[in-house]
């Protein structure tokens, strides 16, 4: 009987030794949903994700609140997007979670220093509105920067729980087939937008605009981050008539009336586009935030 016990004991003991990496997955803080969402591609169930914001929060002015500063305590790993677009909340939660293993270094991971930026500002001048200087950090709607995005990113998760390699390795070989398989997809379908010009709520499309060979014409906002105005909305009426724009895009979270007052006075549709996962009912992923966003402007384009 001493025996046996000794041997369950034994059983038990390899068995919980054989269980403990499991339940230590690593610990990932994601600063946008299109991170959390390409954090499921890479990883799927083998690492744990908190995402700290929804499509429908303007993640240029978040609020450094309790619950997320608990989230980014508990991290192995932050993901987030970088060029200063978190730079009002992000150093906050990061110092008031005391967190060092997020603040640099191999647990600190921006989107932004793995690719090059748009629209990077020759000279800084805050009279210009709120110009990023990291350049234009909307980046997520360029599928080939999030292809190179996701290859930094999975090389970090590798250096971060070596024991998990293999699983990350094979489910970028994955993403990456399926994700170039949607491009040629996207591409092929958005021919009928090629040379489109659009008038825009925020300067957040360029990325989409150069991808598809649009052309923003004008915004909606007279400045980066100042709201519009109604002189400014004014002087929009006849450049937008007379350039036949497609449409005038928002994102999910911003306010749509200023859209949708252009969109009165100029006969131009105001398309409200998800903008990052969650945005809208299709977009529960990334390759169907790509989708809806595509197959909403196409629709304006009938
Ligand atoms: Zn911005």
């Amino acid at each position: 009987m001493g025996i046996k016990m000794n041997k369950y004991t034994f059983i038990l003991l390899l068995l919980c030794a054989l269980a403990a990496p499991q339940a230590h997955a690593l610990n990932v803080f994601a600063c946008e949903p299109e991170w959390g969402s390409l954090l499921h591609e890479l990883a799927g169930d083998a690492i744990q994700v908190d995402v700290g914001t929804s499509a429908l929060q303007d993640v240029h002015v978040i609020e450094a609140k309790p619950s997320l500063i608990a989230k980014v305590r508990r991290a192995d790993l932050i993901v987030c997007t970088g060029a200063e677009l978190e730079i009002g909340w992000l150093p906050q939660l990061i110092r008031q979670s005391g967190n060092s293993k997020v603040a640099s270094g191999p647990g600190y991971f921006l989107a932004s220093d793995q690719i090059t930026t748009l629209e990077k500002p020759t000279k800084l001048d805050r009279s210009e509105g709120d110009i990023h200087p990291g350049g234009n950090p909307h980046f997520q709607m360029d599928p080939y920067r999030m292809l190179a995005i996701a290859k930094a990113l999975d090389a970090r998760l590798a250096e971060l729980d070596p024991a998990k390699a293999a699983t990350y390795k094979q489910r970028l070989d994955d993403f990456t087939t399926r994700w170039q398989t949607a491009i040629k997809g996207w591409e092929a379908k958005a021919a009928p937008l090629k040379g489109r010009k659009v008038v825009v709520h925020h300067w957040s499309w360029i990325y989409l605009l150069t991808w598809l060979n649009m052309e923003q014409i004008g915004a909606l906002e007279p400045k980066p981050g100042v709201p519009p105005t109604s002189s400014h909305l004014a002087s929009l009426v006849d450049l937008t008539k007379a350039s036949n724009a497609l449409a005038i895009i928002s994102a999910a979270y911003q306010d749509p009336k200023p859209g949708q007052w252009l969109s009165e006075r100029t006969g131009v549709p105001a398309v409200i586009l998800p903008f990052t996962v969650g945005g809208d009912d299709r977009s529960k992923d990334l390759f169907g935030l790509y989708d809806s966003t595509i197959d909403k402007l196409l629709a304006v384009a009938k």
